[in-house]
């Protein structure tokens, strides 16, 4: 008799990050039992003790790298995984803790520990992508846990996910959500961020503050002046767009025009 075919092998690998996002999948309860049916949950220590060694066919990578240590243990992830996808906006744009990016780190450190000499960090909080070769990034803060699944369904089955790069905009637009920019004059970054949360914020009437990243060529500067036009501070612009994507590229050139 033939033995029976090895399942795939996911390993899930955290970074500089909250959790919140690897916390997505074990949120998927009913799906996960059918899921560790189908693969071999080879790597993840939020879940269990047990480490099997790799290689990996996919790595889930959550957190970005702010320590010389994880510059170099990336690349030894990357080196043991077929597949890699980041997942968040810490592991695809450096998360909230990029704002040590327009600032100085060194500074802070000096400030905050007593023993500043003990503290390993790097000037920045950076994206996987700036160190290693990634096959896909899955956005938001945390991820959406269908657009998880779906990720890891494609690339377990060699092809390319699903996943929407419109803007939140759409989603209002889908689920007949009332602009909360033209109905109540608030701020929103819905037009110039990527759909995947179903448009959560426009719908419990406030504005999207962007946690899923900028969309696919997202028009700042037309947002930008039609909201300052209508009375919005530069200083409120910048703190906008300086949340969880503040170093996703399209976010930080807007918001360095406002220095
Ligand atoms: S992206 Fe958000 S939820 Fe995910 S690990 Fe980072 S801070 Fe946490
Ligand atoms: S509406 Fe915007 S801020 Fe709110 S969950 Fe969706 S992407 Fe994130």
């Amino acid at each position: 008799m033939m033995a029976p075919k090895p399942k795939p092998k996911l390993a899930v690998w955290k970074f500089a990050s909250c959790d919140g996002c690897q916390l997505s999948l074990l949120d998927c309860e009913d799906e996960l039992l059918a899921l560790a049916g189908e693969i071999d949950i080879a790597n993840f220590p939020e879940a269990s003790r047990e480490v099997k060694p790799g290689p990996y066919d996919l790595s889930l990578v959550e957190g970005s790298i702010t320590t010389p240590r994880d510059r170099d243990r990336v690349h030894e992830v990357r080196r043991q995984s077929k597949y890699l996808v980041s997942i968040g906006a810490c592991a695809t744009a450096g998360g909230i803790q990029s704002l040590r990016n327009f600032k100085d780190v060194k500074g802070f450190v000096d400030v905050v520990y007593a023993h500043p000499d003990y503290i390993e960090t790097l000037a920045t909080s950076t994206a996987i992508s700036d160190h290693v070769k990634v096959d896909f990034e899955l956005r938001g803060c945390p991820v959406d846990k269908s657009q998880l699944l779906e990720v890891i369904i494609a690339f377990l089955r060699d092809r390319r996910p699903n996943i929407p790069n419109y803007s939140v905009c759409v989603e209002c637009k889908q689920r007949g959500t009332p602009c909360v920019i033209v109905v109540r004059g608030e701020p929103c970054l819905g037009p110039v961020t990527q759909a995947g949360c179903g448009a959560i914020c426009p719908t419990y009437h406030r504005g999207c503050y962007g946690c899923f990243g900028p969309a696919e060529t997202p028009n700042l500067a037309s947002l930008s002046s039609w909201l300052k036009e209508r009375g919005m501070a530069r200083d409120d612009w910048t703190r906008l767009l300086r949340t969880y994507n503040a170093n996703a590229p399209a976010f930080k050139s807007e918001s360095s025009k406002c220095e």
